[in-house]
């Protein structure tokens, strides 16, 4: 994004002039539009803005490639390949498309893909050295891939390395069979698009997604999950993969604007056992995050802030569906995955504005 910001930036220096030269069906003053809508998170303004423009000057990589940032962040991967391809077909330079696309084939699990991408760059730019660290992480990460085998479900590709596994594998595939089919029944979703899970060890799982040793698991357009005496403890695997389940359904319908608190929030609150044990945490502090503060991912927090930041987006998630039902949740999701803006959307969805929610669940507890 910062990448992208930096190119954005020197576009629209060429619109600083009279407005009227920014008119409606000028490319700037689309291209403009389309860079505030982003920032202001109105991604499906931001496609439509950068769209238009773009077929108005259908030279320009950078307006293609706004499209695309827009088009990913709904989860409208198909268009955002397009409209990232469309950029470098236009500027075989332009880094940010490269990265984006890059990123894009990597959580569709194209490891190979993202690879030629970032080695393409490397080759046009030898100078360059940013993309060689990230360079080097993918090729260990398809190193260690092309190994791994695979068990498949009807709904789920489980990805493992030791043959001996094979069973767990499969006990895997199964139990996120079981968790699709209840969490299904509960939303009234039922993802189409096979979902791959990757089962590492412990120490493969820290090396590929560099994550807080907290983390349980992960969701990256895989499901990524340790595993070391799992079947040990069959309640926590069903935890975990139950968990992880629901941040790809998540995605798959309201893109990746969804909040943090709303995802994570869904996500708990959905476990087997429910989030009971994961709000006692709020019990022994009084520390109140603001819900505004819990929007962009949990990932990088310390494992003290992230275990009040799960237990108040559960609490906040478990208020919404007791006020106004899960299918309200669920539409709000859809909403957000065809672009709506958040406020709004949550506004019309729940009967109440965000500000007021946000006040409320703050007020109810303490
Ligand atoms: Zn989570």
């Amino acid at each position: 994004m910062r990448l992208w910001i930096a190119q954005t930036a020197l576009m629209l220096a060429a619109c600083t002039g009279a407005a009227d030269a920014c008119a409606a069906e000028d490319p700037i003053a689309l291209a403009r539009a389309g860079t505030a809508a982003i920032e202001a998170r109105r991604f499906g303004d931001a496609l439509e803005a950068f769209t238009k423009a773009a077929e108005l000057q259908p030279g320009d990589a950078s307006l293609c490639f706004g499209a695309g940032v827009a088009a990913f962040m709904l989860g409208q991967n198909d268009v955002a390949q397009t409209r990232f391809e469309c950029a470098l077909a236009r500027d075989p330079d332009f880094l940010p498309a490269t990265v984006w696309l890059a990123d894009l084939h990597y959580r569709a699990g194209r490891l190979s893909e993202a690879i030629a991408l970032y080695e393409a760059a490397r080759q046009r730019s030898p100078g360059e050295r940013e993309l060689q660290p990230q360079l080097d992480h993918w090729r260990k990460e398809q190193e260690l891939q092309s190994r791994f085998h695979e068990a498949r479900s009807e709904h789920f590709t489980a990805l493992f390395q030791a043959p001996a596994d094979e069973p767990l594998a499969r006990a895997v595939a199964e139990r996120l069979e079981a968790a699709y089919w209840r969490i299904g029944k509960t939303l009234g979703v039922y993802p189409s698009r096979r979902i791959t899970v990757v089962l590492y060890t412990r120490e493969q799982f820290g090396d590929i997604t560099r994550l807080a040793a907290w983390s349980a698991a992960a969701y990256d357009g895989r499901i990524r999950v340790p595993i070391g005496d799992a079947l040990k403890d069959p309640d926590e695997l069903d935890r975990v993969l139950s968990h992880e389940f629901v941040h790809a359904l998540v995605s798959m319908v309201g893109g990746r604007a969804v909040p943090a608190w709303i995802n994570e929030g869904l996500a708990t609150v959905l476990e087997p056992a429910g989030s009971h044990e994961v709000e006692a945490a709020l019990g022994r502090t009084d520390d109140r995050p603001a819900l505004s503060t819990l929007h962009g991912s949990f990932v990088r927090l310390s494992a003290r802030d992230a275990e009040i930041a799960y237990a108040s987006a559960a609490r906040a998630v478990r208020r919404l569906i007791e006020r106004r039902g899960v299918a309200a949740v669920v539409a709000l999701l859809e909403d957000l995955g065809r672009g709506a803006p958040f406020a709004r959307a949550f506004h019309q969805r729940l009967a109440m504005r965000y500000e007021a929610f946000s006040a409320l669940v703050a007020r109810e507890s303490h």
